[in-house]
């Protein structure tokens, strides 16, 4: 099974359905439709009903982030596992860089995922390095850390999947070089491996994902599929990340 999930961030109001109406019927008709998924993470504010909208269809509903925290509490703006769960997402990222810089420390992320697991939500983690560990070598130090702070074998591999995001390559343009996101793939399989034994969850790739630089990510197998931000947002784009993918 491949993915292709797509982040839509800080973007979306409810008429912006029109952009996963499109996508969803062109999976629908696709020939290889039941080689991969279609995850979306929108906004808190259209989880609902585009969760809704598309039930029993081509598309998955998921949200961006989540709070620490199993279900009710007094923080305020929080958002739980269990809120989320409730208005019909089967998926939530956790970890991605946006909120790593904004304080997400490896504890948070731990009850972040302990809590989505535990209220049937698949989470989605994030990892990746930053500019300045790639340039120090710290790339495999880093991921693995990031990893290995956040998951144990008890975590259900089943639910998780690995979203592996440069931080530089994040809507920049910028992306990393075959040979090397091949080697930090295998990498990255080596050390779940570690963790999980027999299964290791799937990894994707993120950071400034096309539809023309696919055909350069799909000649890396270990590549399980794409977490998408920018592109996205249009129908058309993430559409021809697909076609691309399978041409
Ligand atoms: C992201 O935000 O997860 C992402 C990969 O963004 P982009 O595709 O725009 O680089």
């Amino acid at each position: 099974m491949r993915y292709f999930i797509g982040n839509w961030k800080m973007f979306g109001v409810p008429k912006s359905i029109n952009i996963l109406n499109k996508i969803n019927s062109f999976c629908s008709k696709d020939k290889n439709r039941k080689k991969y998924s279609v995850i979306i993470t929108p906004p808190y504010t259209l989880i609902e009903t585009y969760a809704k909208h598309f039930k029993n269809k081509s598309i998955a509903i998921g949200s961006q982030n989540c709070y620490q925290k199993d279900q009710f509490s007094s923080d305020t703006a929080a958002v739980s596992p269990y809120m989320i769960r409730s208005v019909g997402a089967k998926y939530t990222l956790v970890g991605h860089s946006d909120n790593r810089i904004e304080g997400d420390t490896n504890i948070m992320l731990k009850n972040k995922l302990t809590f989505s697991l535990k209220n049937n939500l698949k989470v989605i983690f994030c990892i990746g390095e930053n500019k300045k560990e790639k340039k120090n070598k710290k790339t495999f130090n880093v991921l693995k850390n990031q990893i290995t702070k956040v998951l144990d074998k008890k975590s259900n591999v089943n639910n998780i999947i690995i979203a592996y995001e440069p931080v530089w390559s994040i809507g920049t343009g910028k992306i990393p070089n075959k040979i090397e996101l091949k080697k930090t793939t295998i990498y990255i399989k080596k050390v779940l491996k570690r963790i999980f034994k027999k299964k290791s969850p799937p990894v994707l790739y993120g950071g400034s994902v096309d539809g023309t630089n696919v055909k350069m990510f799909k000649e890396i197998r270990e590549i399980d599929g794409f977490l998408i931000g920018g592109a996205s947002k249009s129908s058309k784009k993430f559409i021809d990340i697909i076609k691309n993918y399978y041409r």
